[in-house]
């Protein structure tokens, strides 16, 4: 992996999508159900590139580190459009870095052969795909669109153009307690990297509603522990390192863009309900887009924006840098936000690594991956 403290110059792009087929019932992202043929192709690239227009001073002097178009469900988008935008993107940056990793989001039931070629031809490098499942019921309780037949061809079908792909895996379903067969089915695709997220029951979407009614029933947190150690020993058996609480690669596959994102990097939203942050010198800034595609289509503007004090950044920086097995520097953390994080925590870090909590090494600040279970907890005892 590269070096955990990112160079202040780089910054990623996080291009939003903001529409799907269909809703699932436990997502609480900021995405539309629409009927795909109403999907506004070019006029969406037309507002995303006034919004990087609009941003063009503060991009100035800085490197193009990575491309996520994340959503929603960015494979519904045509690759017309998609290279537009990205060509655009590239074109805003004096530089960019060697071998720039650009990932789509894609689900299977609109990633085609033909979609995912186009994808490729358009510039995408790397295909997230949002399989969760290889078995019927669990697709069938998630609501997806797509059967486990589906999900294979999709991934195939990627593998097929030459990019790297990764699948996500959903864990933590009541009826889950074989997650090895949910596991090696993964590994038996040859996938790149996986991204194993357990189910979170969220307020406002439907599966939060049948929560509250108590009609809805996920694994218990015995059941959640012994799927997440299953899976790592596993993952690991496969040569896929769990590098990040959630995630897995072959050596050499980690998703950069989030890597950039768990280091405290820059990063500049595009797109509706997209958020971004971008520092200067040691002060950074974060916003939030406006929330409603139609509205940002009309006319593409901040909805809501927060100046970050060194706190909150050493606090962010804690919370998804110890999610890595990189860790945290505290020194480098220290000279990117202008104070030094073991002020008023001199104590917590030392109760810490008494208990084996936390590990450091020189300046480095890690959470054995033995621990990651408890990792909120020990996260939690820093603040
Ligand atoms: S496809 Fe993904 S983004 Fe869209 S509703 Fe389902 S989980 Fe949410």
């Amino acid at each position: 992996m590269a070096s955990p403290v990112p160079d202040p110059i780089d910054t990623s792009v996080y291009v939003h999508f903001p529409w799907c087929a269909k809703k699932c019932p436990y997502c609480d992202f900021a995405t539309r159900a629409v009927e795909p043929q109403t999907i506004p192709h070019e006029a969406y690239a037309d507002a995303l590139l006034r919004d990087l227009e609009a941003r063009r001073e503060s991009l100035r002097g800085r490197r193009l580190f990575s491309v996520f178009f994340g959503g929603g469900t960015p494979s519904l988008w045509s690759a017309a459009a998609l290279r537009r935008t990205l060509e655009g993107i590239r074109g805003a940056f004096a530089s960019e870095v060697v071998d720039l990793e650009i990932t789509a989001e894609c689900n299977p039931s609109s990633l085609s052969e033909e979609q995912a070629a186009a994808f490729r031809e358009a510039g995408i490098g790397r295909m997230s795909i949002g399989v969760q499942s290889l078995r019927e019921p669990h697709l069938k309780f998630l609501g997806r669109l797509h059967d486990a037949d589906g999900a294979r061809r999709a991934i195939r079908g990627a593998r097929a153009t030459g990019v790297a792909v990764s699948a996500d895996l959903m864990f933590g379903m009541r009826d889950q307690r074989d997650i090895l067969a949910d596991v090696d089915a993964l590994i038996a695709e040859g996938l790149d990297h996986v991204s194993a997220y357990a189910l979170t029951i969220e307020p406002g979407t439907q599966f939060g509603t049948l929560a509250r009614m108590g009609k809805l029933e996920v694994a218990d947190e015995d059941d959640y522990a012994r799927m997440f150690l299953e899976a790592e020993a596993r993952f690991a058996v496969a040569g896929l390192e769990h590098y990040e609480v959630s995630n897995y690669a072959r050596p050499g596959f980690e998703a950069r863009h989030n890597l950039h994102y768990w280091r405290g990097g820059d990063y500049l939203a595009l797109g509706a309900a997209a958020v971004g942050a971008l520092s200067e010198g040691t002060r950074a800034r974060r916003w939030r887009n406006q929330k409603d595609p139609e509205k940002y289509l009309a006319e593409p503007h901040e909805e809501w924006s927060e100046e970050l004090d060194a706190e909150v950044r050493i606090q962010e920086a804690l919370m998804l840098g110890l999610r890595t097995t990189e860790g945290v520097d505290l020194t480098a953390l220290e000279a990117r936000v202008g104070q030094d994080p073991r002020v008023g925590r001199k104590r917590a870090l030392a109760q810490g690594l008494e208990r084996g909590d936390l590990r450091l090494e020189g300046a480095v600040l890690t959470v054995p991956r033995e621990r990651w279970l408890r990792l909120d907890g020990i996260v939690a005892d820093l603040f």
